[in-house]
């Protein structure tokens, strides 16, 4: 089996499992509807941008990093130590990547698509703007370049990174007892709800993709809970339109409230 295949077989699987979750123990009752349609078009907008933009994959770039054999660099340590430090080192990164998406306001404009959602369920984990998937795929390009890990740890964070936000997106209610525990290390459903708020200090919250320890540490963790979900910067017009918010970053009428 290929990367590809691999990585399409995982996200069924957990497709299926958090399906399953939203079915059995659902967090809140949702509208599917028009957003369901929304979300896969982004979905498929999202791999049409990365595969115009970096047509030979990341992974073929790590083959590529590899190849220049330097010595400073993750793949030179023992695998499971280089597994290790690249799931820590590319997930910080990308909570501070996040960060960055929600500090800097032409960068905001790409990620509020992404907030827009009104409601939260697996499919908001697909809702992401192709400019944001193109800047986040030129970010781990430039991480790669530096940090050199092994291809099959980078893949395997990819996997976790892309199998976690399908989890934590989910409308799933965990018992609260697990909620409790499994949150002291990664982020679960109920952590990442209060991030999708309209109030803005909920938003600038729990910024988290794989393990939650990252906004302890930097104090941005907040247990709130939260069942409203959406940005008070879209018209409902623009919500129910595909091409409206392809082309909201572009808007002048974009209020930014952040
Ligand atoms: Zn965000």
């Amino acid at each position: 089996m290929n990367h590809e295949t691999i990585r399409i077989f995982i996200f069924f699987i957990i497709l299926f499992c958090c399906l399953s979750g939203e079915f059995f123990i659902p967090y809140l009752k949702r509208n599917y509807k028009k957003r369901l349609l929304i979300n896969f078009l982004f979905l498929l907008s999202g791999i049409l941008f990365l595969k115009i933009c970096f047509p030979n994959g990341l992974l073929e770039m790590t083959n590529k990093f590899l190849a220049m054999d330097r010595n400073l660099s993750l793949a030179k340590l023992p695998w499971g130590v280089d597994l290790i430090l690249t799931l820590f080192v590319f997930d910080f990164a990308i909570y501070w990547q996040h960060r960055f998406f929600h500090m800097i306001k032409p960068l905001w404009k790409y990620h509020a698509v992404h907030h827009s959602d009104e409601s939260l369920d697996f499919s908001t984990a697909l809702r992401f703007h192709p400019g944001e998937i193109v800047l986040s795929g030129a970010y781990k390009m430039i991480l790669l370049y530096i940090f050199i890990p092994r291809l099959e740890s980078f893949f395997i964070y990819e996997i976790f990174l892309n199998s976690m936000a399908i989890f934590n997106h989910s409308n799933i209610r965990l018992p609260k007892k697990w909620d409790y525990y499994l949150r002291f290390i990664i982020v679960t459903p109920a952590m990442h709800f209060p991030h999708h708020s309209p109030e803005k200090s909920l938003t600038n919250s729990n910024y988290g993709n794989v393990f939650s320890f990252w906004d302890r540490i930097f104090k941005t963790y907040t247990k709130q809970e939260n069942s409203v979900f959406g940005l008070k910067e879209y018209t409902h017009k623009d919500l129910n339109s595909f091409w409206a918010q392809f082309f909201s970053p572009f808007s002048k009428e974009f209020k930014d409230q952040s």
